[in-house]
């Protein structure tokens, strides 16, 4: 739950609306005074991340792992993430991320579901190893997805420091993610 503490101004990158002039109009047209509250949302959300890293992890659903932690299976994985996208009426494409032989991140695109372009099955799987390792570094993954990561993806992979990319049935290797194809 939230900690309720704010940190002081200038603790982080969100800007202090006690400087910011009432009004100042965002592109979109809405004054940043309006948009305080979402601020203040936002402050609180930092503030318990920082002071309780656990927080996000406790509210992961716990990974199945494969019997056989094998390519194939890995690669089976993903192939059901696919599934679950289409399913649920997205995109269908399913990616999971892999540490020492364990699952350690896995989506279906979330594009439609959760009205992001970028959210990718492969940048969601991305995002969900890093919050379930805490740990912005993905060193030592490999990523299998259901079809070639896109260049955002691939770009994504690199900067996250994914070791290998593998995609489709035949697990075809792309090699190490690079940041221009
Ligand atoms: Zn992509």
């Amino acid at each position: 739950m939230f900690c309720g503490k704010i940190p002081p101004s200038g603790q982080n990158d969100i800007e202090n609306p006690a400087t910011t002039p009432p009004k100042q109009q965002t592109s979109f047209g809405i004054t940043r005074r309006a948009m305080l509250p979402v601020s203040g949302i936002a402050v609180l959300m930092l503030g318990s991340h920082q002071t309780a890293p656990a927080f996000a992890s406790q509210s992961l659903e716990e990974i199945r792992q494969p019997p056989n932690p094998v390519a194939s299976e890995f690669m089976d994985r993903a192939f059901e993430m696919r599934e679950i996208a289409v399913e649920r009426g997205d995109q269908a494409y399913g990616a999971i991320v892999v540490r020492n032989n364990q699952i350690v991140g896995q989506s279906w695109s979330r594009v439609v579901i959760d009205r992001d372009p970028t959210s990718h099955a492969e940048m969601s799987a991305i995002r969900d190893a890093a919050r379930r390792l805490d740990d912005r570094d993905l060193t030592g993954t490999v990523m299998y997805s259901s079809s070639r990561p896109c260049p955002m993806c691939e770009a994504a992979a690199f900067w996250a420091g994914i070791g290998q990319l593998v995609y489709g049935r035949n697990l075809n290797s792309a090699g190490s993610p690079k940041l221009c194809c």
